[in-house]
């Protein structure tokens, strides 16, 4: 019967800091420690399997099994218990192991007697470096008190790994990532501007050196000191007047403030000391369970929320350390741009505004923290460039397209001088979209295109001037309530509605109620998984059943408009009846402030978001109840072709330039017009010149995107003649083509209409 907990994890931890302070060789330190770990918790075996490059995992060390098996078994990744142990990063604990399916039998070792089986990850850093069990031969289940011990042992071994002399650490990573050669990568383009600079890698890690405490109450001490310290640090960044922090960059910082001050954060840590780690020890597996649960549940937002957690789990470890708020990143030289697997918002203000002027990131998305806070910054950005960090090495040349999202590790010369070009032909056409920003958007033929952008965050405002949309056709209210902690309360809810229609002076703003559900979840609301996301409780469903949320949006948006022209937009509408339903509490709103005396917009228009198929053939119905509809192209598309728009493998599939797409917007645009309703469209591809112009030949004439697309689909349709091209699509929407793209490029080179 095994009695891990006999002598409790101090006791096995002083001794395993014995065997590490021995003068001996790496593979005789770890044949030492499963030799006293199966003594200290009576387990008739315990083994070490580390990962080795290719992926499979290597016996390294055990007692109990045959010794001859060491360095001979390996396991492929996800094979047997101890694979499963890996690719979970999960303990595994089970009181008869070779009745389990994953069970996988390898006589070498001999260890067909042994039916309780214990194995946990040996993690650093959030990579799983190997495995490590205990065995017994009676069938019992190990307690929660030894699994806990265990998972501290495998930490201390990790550090063992992590010394190195068992093997080269660096083949754990994939080999072919690191050649010297040029490389490319396609990631996303997350801000307009493009750089070439000197790589700085980000490296995050501090090494923490002692894992086991001499006195536990002096590390609480160290921690709470280090605790208080980072409190202080992150309250000064907010009232640092070097930083200037405005606008979201201030309010992602305040959000990433709540964290340092989280008590349930704090009292993992603490836990972690109490059972005779150091502080700093504490500290990284914390943050080590933290990622890999994070990893796991594979939520994007969550995701996010674990980077923060990383920066300040990082700051708690250079605190630790004694080097305080001494930042390697004063250092960098000119030029630099920062690659990073992912970074948090406040360690990239702690490299300055002065010498960055790119960042390159494996994980981020448009709305994450860090990349509003480079957007601010002005940094050109590019994320999902996976493989990256791996790849570069400080000092290398690279290329950042923050606009396409490509990236240039150690470009040839060619290259650079490609990119010169490329650079200096983009800045002619921004100074030719500079000239023709304040000029309508006319056709060559004298119809007026109204072009609108799309904003999220009070940081899009100054685009509208800056790319001389006719007013914003579409804010996307939700982002505001997901990058905060806390639901924001009615008086910052006015401000912030309030700052954007000042910052938009007398153009036009049409505010989009709440559109959450879907990949937008709030962090601080809880949430039911749905098996089908895209089809569930989202946008105006949630408002409707819970009015509260909408009555009080309505309510700010309401006061925020006082003597002003109030657009709203309801997100995802299905049918007339639940447009008409919403726009009922939003009368009630309107009808409260009116009793209460409160100002009032001067004009309160409400319109549909044209999301859902099925509104397509209620288009004079929804058009006699609202006051004007918009296409979500992104949403619609997805349903009419049935992908789901967040599947990689399949979202690209269909082409919106398919005749039954471009049928369908013929059918909305027809039937709009008998009612002479106002209409408009604003998914991604009105962004899109090409798309554009098959568009405006279907009839629409209000076009929302995002604002760095407002010049070029400008410039498309100053060169457009917009009788022709209404012929030619009309006839194409009769062919039998999966995309007429190519027919359509075709047209614009033919006539003339710049589309590039
Ligand atoms: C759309 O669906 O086209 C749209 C504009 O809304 P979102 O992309 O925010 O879902
Ligand atoms: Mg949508």
């Amino acid at each position: 019967m095994p009695a891990l907990t006999a002598t409790g994890p101090r006791t096995l931890l002083r001794r395993l800091r014995e065997i590490m302070a021995e003068q001996i060789s790496a593979q005789n330190r770890l044949d030492k420690l499963v030799s006293l770990i199966a003594t200290n918790m009576v387990a008739e075996v315990c083994s070490i399997y580390l990962r080795r490059a290719g992926k499979y995992l290597e016996l390294f060390a055990t007692e109990g099994l045959n010794r001859g098996a060491v360095h001979k078994t390996r396991l492929k990744e996800g094979e047997g218990l101890v694979g499963l142990v890996a690719e979970t990063a999960e303990p595994v604990n089970l009181s008869d192991a070779p009745a389990d399916p994953h069970f996988s039998y390898r006589p070498e070792t001999g260890e067909d007697p042994y039916k309780s089986f214990l194995g946990v990850p040996v993690v650093r850093g959030g990579q799983v470096f190997g495995v490590l069990t205990v065995q017994n031969r009676a069938a019992v289940l190990y307690s929660e008190e030894e699994v806990e011990a265990l998972q501290t042992v495998a930490m201390v071994l990790a550090e063992v790994v992590a010394q190195g002399g068992l093997f080269n650490i660096a083949e754990l990573d994939e080999p072919e990532l690191r050649p010297d050669r040029p490389l490319s990568f396609k990631g996303e383009g997350l801000s307009e501007s493009v750089a070439v600079g000197q790589v700085v890698l980000h490296e995050p890690r501090v090494k923490v050196e002692r894992m086991i405490a001499d006195n536990p109450q002096e590390e609480l001490k160290r921690l709470e000191e280090a605790i208080a310290r980072l409190r202080e640090s992150v309250d000064s960044m907010l009232d640092s007047s070097e930083l200037d922090l405005t606008g979201e960059g201030r309010e992602v910082i305040e959000a990433y403030r709540l964290f340092a001050y989280d008590q349930g954060w704090r009292q993992r840590m603490r836990d972690a000391v109490r059972t005779g780690l150091t502080a700093e020890a504490g500290v990284e597996r914390v943050q080590d369970e933290t990622r890999l649960r994070v990893q796991r549940l594979g939520d994007p937002l969550l995701r996010e929320r674990a980077h923060d957690l990383d920066d300040l789990a990082r700051r708690l470890l250079r605190y630790l350390a004694g080097d305080g708020d001494q930042h390697p990143a004063q250092d960098i030289p000119e030029n630099a741009v920062i690659v990073a697997r992912a970074m948090g918002p406040a360690e990239l203000l702690d490299y300055g505004r002065e010498k960055l002027v790119g960042l390159v990131l494996e994980e981020a998305a448009t709305t994450s923290h860090v990349a509003i806070v480079a957007r601010s910054m002005g940094l050109a950005l590019a994320s999902s460039a996976v493989g990256v960090s791996d790849a570069a090495r400080a000092g290398d040349t690279i290329l950042v397209d923050g606009e396409t999202g490509e990236v240039h590790l150690r470009p040839q010369p060619s290259m650079v001088r490609t990119y010169a070009a490329k650079r200096e032909l983009r800045a002619h056409r921004v100074a030719h979209f500079a000239r023709i920003r304040d000029m309508p958007a006319v056709t060559k033929d004298g119809v007026h295109i109204r072009l609108m952008m799309n904003a999220g965050l009070l940081l899009d405002m100054p685009h509208l001037s800056e790319s001389g949309a006719d007013g914003v056709g579409l804010f996307r209210t939700e982002l505001q309530f997901m990058i905060g902690e806390t639901m924001p309360r009615l008086s910052d809810q006015i401000a912030f509605y309030k700052a954007v229609l000042d910052a938009a002076g007398d153009k036009p703003v049409v505010f989009r109620t709440l559109d959450l559900g879907g990949d937008k979840v709030l962090p601080y609301a809880r949430w039911e998984r749905e098996a089908n996301p895209a089809l569930g409780w989202r946008a105006i469903r949630i408002a409707l059943d819970r009015p509260a949320l909408l009555r009080y949006q309505a309510r700010a948006l309401l006061q925020s408009a006082a003597g002003r022209v109030l657009n709203i937009l309801l997100p995802l509408v299905s049918d007339v009846a639940e447009f008409n339903q919403a726009r009922a509490l939003i009368d009630r709103e309107t009808e409260r402030a009116r009793l209460l005396g409160l100002p009032q917009p001067k004009q309160i228009r409400v319109g549909a978001m044209l999301e859902v198929p099925a509104l397509a053939f209620m288009l004079p119905q929804i058009m006699r109840s609202a006051d004007f509809v918009s296409i979500g192209s992104n949403d619609l598309f997805q349903f009419v072709f049935a992908v789901d728009r967040t599947n990689p493998r399949v979202a690209r599939r269909y082409d919106p330039l398919n005749p039954s797409a471009l049928t369908l917007i013929r059918l909305i645009v027809q039937s709009a017009s008998e009612q002479a309703g106002d209409l408009s469209l604003c998914g991604e591809m009105a962004g899109r010149p090409l798309d554009a112009m098959a568009l405006i030949g279907l009839g629409l004439r209000t076009l929302s995107m995002q604002p760095v697309n407002i010049g070029p689909v400008k410039m498309m349709i100053q060169s457009l003649d917009l009788r022709e091209v209404s012929q030619f699509v009309d006839k194409l929407c009769s062919r039998t083509d999966g995309s007429l793209r190519t027919r359509l490029a075709a047209f614009a080179a033919e006539r003339g209409v710049a589309i590039k």
